[in-house]
């Protein structure tokens, strides 16, 4: 089974297993638990101990330059009082993360795959080298 790169993507964007598409990211009953291993295709989600920091960074760059930053431009511009600005940037910064949470695992699988596409167990039959 080869796993295209639009696979991959498609995968990503739904929260699913980038090898095998299926729902098994998170734990059941645990929105918020990461599965060590899919439970389809076995492939490990978590490969290593900082394993966390590529989500941490998805989930902190949409959250600040996504939300945060054009709240500040609108205060900048006189568009939003000090006060709307600065509890819009609290609830937001509070709110956004959580909410991203579970997406910003599934795009941060899917951008790794997508430039390695090799390493998911569905592609790696047939590589060059490969005996057998
Ligand atoms: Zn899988």
């Amino acid at each position: 089974m080869k796993v295209t790169r639009a696979q991959i993507l498609a995968n990503g964007i739904t929260c699913r297993c980038p090898n095998c598409g299926q729902r098994t990211l998170f734990e059941r009953g645990r929105p918020f638990r990461v599965n060590k291993n899919c439970r389809g295709c076995g492939l490990r989600f978590e490969r290593g101990d900082g394993e966390f920091l590529g989500p941490f960074v998805i989930n902190y760059a949409v959250t600040a330059f996504g939300i945060v930053v054009p709240i500040l431009l609108l205060y900048a511009f006189g568009r939003l009082s000090a006060a709307a600005a600065l509890s819009m940037a609290l609830v937001a910064g509070l709110a956004v993360p959580l909410l991203m949470y579970r997406l910003s695992w599934g795009w941060w699988l899917a951008l790794y795959y997508f430039f390695l596409p090799d390493n998911l167990p569905g592609n790696l039959e047939g590589r060059p080298g490969d005996d057998g």
